[in-house]
């Protein structure tokens, strides 16, 4: 792949902050930190960077409709970004997890964004489904290379094109739109995959992420070794990732609460095919359409031996950061509320914007506050597919604490 729009080399130069940053192996160059440019950029084009004494930088995908204005592909020593170098990306994503994932589990991440050295791309597989997710338009000029790339090197049956919002809204005038089979058959429904042995249905053309919530399977893994003989509280289940779990390890009931139906139709949809396991068939189970905040406030007699809260990002950008610990206090003291005596509660954050220091004090908070006795049983952080090498990209954690009696 060479730059996109052919011509001279965009070239540019940055504030002393900003080199130090990219010296420092940070993948983004911001609008503001660019102190010269040699002309206007196109969307997608490789933008080079150099310092105060002309040496390079860095070269990295240029994108005039994001505040993020560079995202770094190669840093420290200059290299032709052809299609070798791009194979090779690709092979280090891959051989990063080797030995992650069998036969049991065949979905989860190939590709993680900047942590992987595909600045604002993210591969999923599906069974033989690839999902690839951008969260830049500067990708849209690269993607039929791309594509090709990933279906020479998978085989995948078919590759599925989801678009952020930010991506969407930059979008040119295309025919392609979020949801597309850019690649293979079309998808008249969603495609099944399997994880720890369990089987799922993930609607890749129009649900969350890229169908499902992949980051959770280690967390699942450990609810299901929590949940023997007890009864469990699944709340914002989604499609009943960590009931299904809980079922397989024995739990006497799972109940699945979510706002929406068709989250919870897919949960059902999740523990039919999952039929066959009999701790499975025979755990009871109820499902709840409720805001799960007025649910857990209204229904204060309820009590569950397991609480688990994985809530979608309550901190979407920075400035709702201070509202968002405080709704995590809040959320955590609904569910201590809900234990009963001996029972576990795990507490989920997935937003960027909350550290992992503030997510937990916000938790311990809530749980000094219940004046009840706790046990902090471990604190978990972002599976392997799902690398973070660097602060913005952390986003994921879970603290799981064990409640004395009454
Ligand atoms: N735990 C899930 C992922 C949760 S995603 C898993 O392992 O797959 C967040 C879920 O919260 C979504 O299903 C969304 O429908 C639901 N949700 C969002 N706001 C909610 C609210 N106020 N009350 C209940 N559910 C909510």
């Amino acid at each position: 792949m060479s730059t996109v729009s052919g011509g001279k080399t965009l070239r540019l130069r940055v504030t002393a902050a900003a080199e130090a940053r990219l010296r420092g192996g940070h993948p983004w160059l911001f609008a503001d930190s660019i102190r010269e440019q040699t002309r206007p950029g196109q969307p997608g084009e490789l933008a080079v960077v150099y310092d105060r004494k002309d040496r390079f930088l860095a070269v990295g995908l240029f994108d005039p409709a994001s505040p993020i204005r560079v995202r770094v592909l190669q840093a420290g020593k200059p290299e032709a970004i052809d299609g070798g170098w791009w194979s090779r990306r690709l092979e280090s994503a891959v051989s990063r997890r080797a030995g992650l994932f069998d036969e049991e589990t065949t979905g989860f991440r190939w590709v993680h964004g900047e942590s992987d050295g595909w600045p604002g791309l993210v591969l999923d597989r599906y069974s033989r489904t690839l999902v690839v997710k951008l969260y830049t338009a500067a990708w849209l000029p690269r993607l039929g290379e791309t594509c090709a790339l990933f279906a020479d090197r998978f085989r995948p049956e078919r590759i599925v094109l989801r678009l952020s919002r930010h991506a969407q809204q930059d979008l040119p005038a295309t025919s392609l739109v979020d949801g597309s089979v850019i690649f293979g058959p079309p998808l008249g429904r969603p495609v099944n995959f399997s994880e720890s042995g369990l089987e799922f249905e993930a609607d890749v053309v129009q649900g969350q992420k890229t169908g499902f919530f992949l980051d959770q399977r280690e967390n699942r893994r450990r609810v299901e070794c929590l949940a023997q003989g007890r009864t469990v509280l699944n709340a914002f289940s989604f499609s009943a990732g960590f009931s299904l779990y809980a079922a397989r390890g024995g739990a006497a009931s799972v109940t699945d609460l979510d706002l929406s139906a068709h989250a919870l139709a897919a949960g059902g949809r999740n523990f039919e095919l999952n039929k066959s396991v009999s701790a499975i068939a025979s755990c009871r189970r109820e499902r709840i359409q409720a805001d799960a905040f007025e649910w857990l406030a209204a229904n204060t007699r309820r009590r569950f031996d397991l609480v688990v809260l994985d809530p979608p990002s309550l901190a979407k950008r920075e400035s709702e950061r201070a509202r968002a610990i405080s709704a995590y206090t809040k959320l955590a003291s609904l569910g201590i509320e809900h234990l009963s005596p001996g029972g576990v509660l795990v507490a989920c954050s997935c937003s960027a914007h909350v550290t992992r220091d503030e997510f937990f004090s916000a938790v311990r908070k809530a749980a000094g506050q219940s004046r009840r006795k706790f046990q902090i049983l471990e604190t978990t952080g972002q599976p392997s597919d799902h690398p973070a090498d660097f602060q913005e990209a952390e986003y994921l954690k879970a603290i799981y604490l064990r409640a004395g009696g009454r």
